[in-house]
């Protein structure tokens, strides 16, 4: 049925060599404390990639310890912030000229099409590289205005030991959200990847090695959550913790930081982002857009416009379009020009799709195409749209991380009353648009300057896209509102994430003199 799917069966050889699978601690690639070593798997066949460096509180204990003392004895807390900022920018140029095999080696490990990892995400990341190094020399405190006769200034300064831990959706973005604003003002960092999605860390950490950073600064732990992501979270010698994933695991972060030392927390999760298509703008256009806000990396992303609200004026014509987009969308290897959408990350994630798509059948939700496994191996998925999708319906509410779209009617049997109030049918989109536990992001297509500020004003998330959608700037802040994180990262918000404040009180005159 989709003329793609003899395309999965023979794969090209993704042009690229794996050469760094062993932790990287105190500036050395070592294997685990325990010797144990776990698959990463090729998302296109389920074929094992390589064996990787499994750890464990041993090797987290071990990392935290060298990030400590790389901390405590400087250089790197220390040096003038303008090598620190040389330092990344060299990183940067690195990243630049080593493009082309980080983004096969993106694309191979996640299942990302590779002229995404390549035109878009690998350019971001050198991007997000050059604005931190931009802030590193830009971080300072005030002269603060108190009553009495004191000179009070802020000291801004390094929280000091930042546990990290990263999602497989976008491995290079988030690793430069979390260790950009770290580096930059001057913090050492214990991460760990995603065991789905080990390599392209490590591989960046030998760069950061190459660009002249101090031993022990950037440490770098592969494994898996409860055995390695737990003891960094509760870890008593780190100072602070960044985690992007799933809100469940955002929660046992939360409590693992509050049960061992209370360090700061800032969370990234996840998402069930609505996307309003008012009545007043081209239809065709708004297709396109909601189409790339759900399906885009396969529809594995946080802030998804996973709910696609469509006014009932223009409802039967977006649906036929949206249907007939979905069908065209290309889904085939990664590494063939032209492929829109590859395979989902792995086995369980395939299989949670599945099983979504199996309840919005079975809730009566009208599936209009795809629903199922395209080809024979690996985890593709063919993309699928929904209509007359219902708020309390399971695939309305919970977040599906695949591509399958939901498509909502709004503006429904409004009176006569109701219409001429004309506010009416926009309220009634707001309040469904932010009865979610979530509030991630949002998507606003309309023509209409009042309709677009009331709604921006209105909608309860973190970002609100306006004829837009995953616009990803290294200057726009990102986060969520309620269920969907604490904090805000990219942007100068982040650096705050990584600083303290220390206030500096001295008499103008000193008595003791
Ligand atoms: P997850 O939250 O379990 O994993 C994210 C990271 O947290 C990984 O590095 C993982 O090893 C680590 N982790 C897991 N359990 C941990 C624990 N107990 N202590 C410390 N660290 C732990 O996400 P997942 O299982 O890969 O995916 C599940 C769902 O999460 C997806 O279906 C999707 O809905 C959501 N998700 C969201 C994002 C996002 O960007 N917000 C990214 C990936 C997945």
């Amino acid at each position: 049925r989709f003329s793609t799917a003899t395309a999965i069966e023979d794969l090209i050889t993704p042009p690229v060599q794996i050469r760094y699978t062993k932790h990287l601690i105190n500036g050395q690639f070592v294997d685990a404390a325990s010797g144990k070593t776990f698959p990463t798997y090729d998302p296109r066949s389920g074929e094992v990639i390589a064996d990787v460096a499994e750890g464990d509180a041993e090797d987290i204990n071990r990392a935290v310890s060298a990030a400590r003392k790389a901390f405590d004895e400087g250089p790197w807390p220390k040096m003038s912030p303008y090598e620190r900022s040389r330092i990344l920018l060299r990183f940067a140029d690195l990243v630049e000229k080593h493009s082309d095999e980080l983004a096969a080696l993106e694309s191979w490990n996640c299942g990302k099409p590779y002229e995404q990892s390549a035109k878009s995400e690998l350019p971001l990341l050198v991007r997000l590289f050059h604005y931190y190094a931009g802030w590193a020399d830009k971080i300072h405190g005030l002269t603060v205005p108190a009553d009495g006769e004191h000179h009070v200034q802020t000291l801004h300064e390094p929280i000091g030991v930042a546990g990290q831990i990263i999602p497989w959706n976008f491995p290079l973005i988030m690793f430069a959200w979390k260790v950009g604003p770290a580096l930059a003002c001057g913090n050492t960092i214990v991460l760990k990847t995603a065991e789905q999605t080990p390599l392209t860390a490590l591989y960046v950490g030998k760069l950061f090695q190459e660009a002249g950073l101090p031993t022990g600064v950037l440490n770098i732990v592969s494994g898996y959550g409860p055995t390695a992501g737990a003891p960094l979270a509760s870890h008593m010698d780190v100072d602070k913790i960044a985690f992007t994933g799933s809100t469940e695991t955002g929660k046992i972060i939360l409590e693992l930081a509050a049960r061992s030392n209370l360090k700061p927390v800032t969370l990234e999760l996840g998402g069930k982002s609505p996307f309003i298509v008012c009545e007043d703008g081209d239809i065709d256009k708004a297709v396109e857009l909601a189409h790339f806000a759900l399906f885009f990396n396969q529809g594995q992303c946080c802030c998804a416009g996973s709910r696609t609200f469509v006014h009932e004026r223009v409802y039967e014509e977006f649906l036929e379009k949206a249907k007939a987009r979905a069908i065209r969308r290309v889904v085939g290897d990664p590494f063939k020009k032209g492929v829109e959408q590859g395979p989902q990350i792995d086995v369980e994630q395939f299989q949670k799709v599945l099983r979504y798509i199996n309840s919005g059948i079975e809730s009566n939700a009208t599936l209009e195409c795809g629903g199922g496994r395209l080809g024979t191996k690996g985890y593709f998925i063919e993309p699928t749209v929904f209509s007359n999708v219902q708020d309390n319906m399971l695939i309305a509410k919970d977040e599906i991380f695949g591509p399958v779209q939901t498509i909502l009617k709004f503006n429904l049997n409004l009176s006569l009353r109701d219409l001429l109030l004309s506010t009416r049918d926009i309220n009634e989109v707001i309040k469904r648009a932010n009865a979610t536990r979530y509030g991630l992001a949002a998507g606003v297509f309309t023509n209409n300057i009042n309709t677009a500020n009331t709604l921006t004003r209105a909608l309860r998330a973190g970002t609100v896209w306006v004829n837009c959608f995953d616009v990803f700037d290294a200057a726009i802040p990102f986060g969520g509102y309620k269920m969907s994180g604490i904090g805000r990262e990219k942007g100068v918000y982040s650096l705050n994430n990584y600083l303290q404040v220390k206030a500096v009180v001295t008499p103008l005159k000193n008595p003791a003199w």
